[in-house]
C-alpha cells in the first residue's frame, strides 16, 4: 500500500475501544490528569509498572498514541514519541543518547537553537561538540575521537540547504557503534526514508509541514529497534507532556500532507526556476536544482523537495534597501518558522563555526505557501524593482 493511502487509514486509536464508545473516524481528545482505575488491584499493578492501560495524564493519551503510531509507521521505525516542539524533540534526544564525557559531531548548518543547546547546555554536562562542515560525507572520519558517541545531521540544513552524504556517514558510524540522529524536517518522512539510509533516530519538527497550518508546535522522534528502549525509558522517566489537542491537530494535518507537500514542491520549483533567470540573483539555493552543489546526493537519496529554499543577490545591499524590498511585499509574511499555508520571508547573514560559502552574504529565505505561484512572482518582482 502506498504511504498516501496509509495516511488516510491510520486508526490505531480503536484498539482500546469499549462497547459504550462510538467508533469515530477521528480519535477522541481526552483532557485529564487523573485516569481512574477500575479497582485497587489495577492501581497496585500500575504502582509496580505492570499495568497495561494508561495510568496518568502524562502516560500518552489516545490522540497522542494515534499520532505517534502514524508517524512511526511512516518513518518505518520501532518507536515514536511526540514532544511539545521540534526543538524539545532534538534537545531531549541529545540528552537521552549521551552521557558525561562523550563527544558528539553536529553539522554546521544545524538549526541554530540546536547548535546553541550543544554549546550552552551540553557543555555543562561535560559533553563536547565538534561542528562538522555542512556538506560532509565520509571524510568526517578525521573528526572522530575515541569518545565520539553521536552524530547529529540535518540535511538539507537550515537556511543554506547543504546536503550531507547520509549513507556514507551512517556506514562509518555503524562500524564504530556511534548513534546517528537526523533532523528530517525539510523532507518529511515522505521525501526521505531516513531509517532506511541507516539513521538510528529521525526527528521531525511537526510544527512545519506535518501540522501544516502554523497553529501548533510539536516534534517527534522515531527510533529504530536498537534505540527504541532508550527513547521509551527516557520519555517515561521525564514524563514529557504533549497536549492531546495538539496531537489531534497534528494527526489531522498529516492526512493531507502528501497533497500539500506536492503543491509546495511544485510552486517552490516554479519560483526557484524563475529566480535563477534573473540578472540580480547570484545563486538560488534549492537542492532540486541542478546548480545546487549536492544536487547529485539529493537525487540519489530523496524522492522530492519541499517548499523552502534560499537565494543570494549578486550585490550586497545596505540594510535600508533590503528592508524596503522585504517590507513592500504584500503576500510574504515576515517571520520565522515555515511549512504552513502562507508564504514567508526572512533574510540574514549566517555565522557558522568556520567560514563557509555564504559568510558575509545576505541569505534570503523563502517559504513558499499555497498561494498561486504567479501571484507570488508578481509580488517578488514588485520588491526587486526597488533594488534595481
Ligand atoms: C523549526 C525547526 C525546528 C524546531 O521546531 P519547533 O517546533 O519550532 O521547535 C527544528 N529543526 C528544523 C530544521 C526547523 O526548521
Amino acid at each position: 500500500m502506498k504511504q498516501t493511502t496509509r495516511l488516510i487509514n491510520f486508526d490505531s486509536f480503536h484498539q482500546d475501544e469499549g462497547v459504550d464508545q462510538p467508533k469515530t473516524i477521528n480519535p477522541p481528545i481526552y483532557r485529564c490528569s487523573t485516569v481512574l482505575f477500575n479497582n485497587f488491584e489495577d492501581l497496585s499493578l500500575a504502582s509496580s509498572g505492570k499495568y497495561d492501560g494508561i495510568t496518568y495524564g502524562t502516560d500518552r493519551l489516545p490522540a497522542q498514541r494515534a499520532f505517534e503510531e502514524a508517524i512511526r509507521e511512516l518513518e518505518g521505525g520501532a518507536l515514536t514519541r511526540a514532544f511539545p516542539s521540534g526543538i524539545s524533540a532534538i534537545t531531549n534526544i541529545l540528552l537521552a543518547l549521551t552521557r558525561s564525557g562523550d563527544h558528539i559531531l553536529v553539522c554546521d548548518n544545524a538549526y541554530s537553537p540546536t547548535a546553541k543547546f550543544c554549546k550552552e547546555i551540553l557543555t555543562k554536562y561535560n559533553i563536547e561538540t565538534t561542528f562538522i562542515p555542512p556538506a560532509s560525507g565520509k571524510e568526517i572520519e578525521t573528526y572522530l575521537q575515541n569518545n565520539t558517541k553521536l552524530i547529529f545531521l540535518e540535511s538539507p540544513g537550515s537556511n543554506t540547504f547543504e546536503i550531507q552524504d547520509i549513507p556514507a556517514i551512517t556506514a562509518l558510524a555503524k562500524e564504530r557503534d556511534i548513534v546517528t540522529v537526523l533532523d528530517n524536517t525539510w523532507a518529511t518522512p515522505l521525501y526521505l526514508d531516513a531509517l532506511a539510509l541507516g539513521i538510528d533516530v529521525s526527528i521531525q519538527s511537526v510544527t512545519k509541514y506535518i501540522s501544516g497550518h502554523s497553529d501548533i508546535l510539536m516534534g517527534t522522534a522515531t527510533a529504530n529497534v536498537k534505540y527504541a528502549e532508550v527513547l521509551k525509558r527516557f520519555y517515561r522517566v521525564l514524563e514529557i507532556y504533549t497536549p492531546e489537542e495538539d496531537c489531534y491537530t497534528a494527526l489531522r494535518g498529516l492526512r493531507t500532507l502528501p497533497l500539500r507537500l506536492r503543491q509546495h514542491e511544485q510552486s517552490a520549483l516554479e519560483i526557484a526556476h524563475w529566480l535563477e533567470t534573473l540578472p540580480i540573483i547570484d545563486q538560488v539555493i534549492h537542492p532540486a536544482l541542478p546548480s545546487h552543489p549536492e544536487h547529485h546526493l539529493w537525487k540519489r537519496d530523496f524522492t522530492g523537495s519541499s517548499g523552502i529554499f534560499s537565494f543570494v543577490f549578486k550585490k550586497e545591499y545596505e540594510q535600508e534597501k533590503l528592508a524596503a524590498f522585504i517590507n513592500v511585499l504584500q503576500l510574504f509574511g515576515i517571520g520565522y518558522s515555515w511549512g504552513g499555508f502562507k508564504s514567508l520571508i526572512t533574510a540574514a547573514r549566517y555565522n557558522r563555526s568556520r567560514e563557509f560559502k555564504y559568510t558575509g552574504r545576505t541569505v534570503v529565505r523563502l517559504n513558499i505557501g499555497l498561494e498561486e505561484p504567479a501571484d507570488l512572482i508578481k509580488d517578488i518582482e514588485s520588491g526587486f524593482e526597488l533594488l534595481i
